[in-house]
């Protein structure tokens, strides 16, 4: 796929972007072997005095990083900007904690003296998506940088302009040149640079099919992958839940970014004795959305990153409502230029329709009804995913009941699914493997090294 800006909200080329020559790409892996073995001796203060100057940068910035992105991807510019803030706090976050949560960590063992180091392990390549295009990359810039890595970003092919934007951030905060590069490669030449012997693991956010992709070529490799792939989560609703602040937060929850959020609540599982009030509130409140220019200030949803998305979803309504599903709002992609899919809530589908099990990643909610907490529990895991569940209830022995029960990385209680640097980020299931953020998360890409000295 070309490398190129295309407005989301028009359909129209705007820039493209000229893929590396071989010898360029090997400057760039050559450079980031270079960097990094003087890059790796540098002190915390020193990396922090830079990322806190990234984080500087992408405060004072935000609202020409925000443009790019809503250009580039068609997320609201509101969030768009709030998006290259929350980068910021990223930064900070690890500028405060790095030095303390990399430090000799000691070990009794009795005698002699024993502890565990940990150590950077070279350049780490990341391969990213566009849905969150700043954020998906300085979550992992972040930890990985300040544990003395450095970073070769493979971002996707719609938001070039966000990639360079990136390397420039951290480029104008003070970081050696080479410590963070974006490259620009089709995804045909992804394993050849997994397979260089010069870069030492892999990281991926995206699709399933993508992860099976990343994941086998680092596999063959054997170096160290983490996974952040789709979700299909579940937000489940209980009697005793407070319904005004559900409908709400759900309404939120499926539309945040478009509705294209590995995290975004998709599937809504609702006790059968509120469920016809439940699903009259969402419907009524889905309706009032509105749909427009992602740079129009009143614009609650956008249009879709792009044209291949659009299809993709609106064939998997299609096949729902064939299979049997209701189709309770929307259901078909708005008759202008662009990507826009209306706000959708479809209801009840069967077992075989996509709504039921895959990832719907766009505007679309289905509601589904549980008999009681089991049910709930049953229909939460009846996916092959298992990203971030939400769970509304105010009975203490449910909530317990739902957080061993449900299969995912995370449950958030009486709140939606968010990310947060202080709180480990990831999946298991067909989600994938590893964590981002927090302490975890800067733990990734380090070598644990264990210590006796006698
Ligand atoms: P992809 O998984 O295709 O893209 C994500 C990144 O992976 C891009 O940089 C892409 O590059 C790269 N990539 C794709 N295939 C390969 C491969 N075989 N080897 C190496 N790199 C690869 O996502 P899409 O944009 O196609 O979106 C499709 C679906 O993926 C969505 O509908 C959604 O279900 C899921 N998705 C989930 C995200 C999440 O946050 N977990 C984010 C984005 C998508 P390139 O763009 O050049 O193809």
């Amino acid at each position: 796929m070309a490398i190129a800006t295309i407005d989301p909200t028009t359909g129209k080329t705007l820039r493209t972007f000229a893929t590396h020559t071989a010898e360029e790409l090997e400057a760039k892996l050559q450079l980031a072997t270079d960097t990094f073995a003087t890059y790796r001796q540098t002190q915390f203060a020193e990396r922090a005095t830079w990322m806190r100057r990234a984080a500087e940068l992408l405060e004072a910035e935000s609202s020409r990083y925000g443009r790019i992105m809503t250009e580039e991807m068609g997320k609201p510019l509101e969030a768009a900007k709030a998006e290259a803030r929350k980068c910021a706090t990223a930064c900070r976050y690890y500028v405060s904690k790095a030095e303390g949560l990399l430090r000799d960590q000691p070990i009794e063992v009795g005698g002699d003296r024993a502890f565990v180091r940990y150590q950077p392990l070279g350049p780490v390549l990341a391969i990213m998506p566009w849905n969150f295009p700043f954020w998906q990359v300085v979550r992992f810039a972040a930890p990985a940088l300040m544990a003395g890595n450095v970073g070769l970003l493979k971002h996707a092919h719609n938001v070039p302009q966000c990639a360079l934007a990136l390397e420039e951030v951290f480029l104008q905060a003070g970081f050696p040149k080479g410590a963070f590069q974006a490259l620009m490669i089709e995804t045909s030449e992804v394993n050849r640079v997994i397979d260089d012997p010069r870069v030492k693991a892999v990281t991926l956010t995206g699709s399933e099919g993508a992860g099976r992709a990343v994941g086998a070529a680092a596999g063959r490799a054997i170096k160290k992958v983490v996974l952040e792939l789709g979700g299909s989560d579940p937000f489940v609703v209980m009697p005793s839940a407070d319904l005004d602040r559900a409908v709400e937060t759900a309404v939120t929850a499926r539309l945040i970014n478009n509705g294209q959020s590995c995290i975004a609540a998709k599937r809504f599982i609702v006790a059968e004795s509120i469920a016809a009030d439940f699903e009259r509130r969402f419907v009524e409140r889905m309706k009032r959305v509105t749909v427009g220019d992602p740079m129009d200030p009143k614009t609650d949803l956008g249009p879709l990153a792009t044209e291949g998305i659009l299809k993709g979803l609106h064939a998997q309504v299609e096949e729902s409502v064939k299979a049997g599903t209701r189709l309770l709002l929307g259901g078909k992609p708005l008759e202008r230029p662009g990507n826009f899919y209306p706000a959708t809530v479809l209801a009840d589908p069967p077992p075989k329709a996509p709504a039921f099990h895959d990832e719907l990643f766009g505007p679309v909610a289905t509601l589904l009804r549980a008999r009681d907490v089991d049910h709930a529990i049953e229909l939460a895991n009846a996916t092959p995913f298992g990203l971030g569940a939400s769970v509304w209830t105010r009975d203490e022995a449910e909530q317990r009941r739902f957080i061993d029960g449900i299969d995912s990385g995370m449950v958030f209680v009486n709140e939606m699914v968010a990310s947060d640097p202080r709180l480990p980020f990831g999946g298991v299931k067909h989600s994938g493997h590893g964590r981002e953020l927090a302490d975890l998360g800067l733990r990734e890409f380090v070598n644990a090294k264990t210590v006796r000295i006698s």
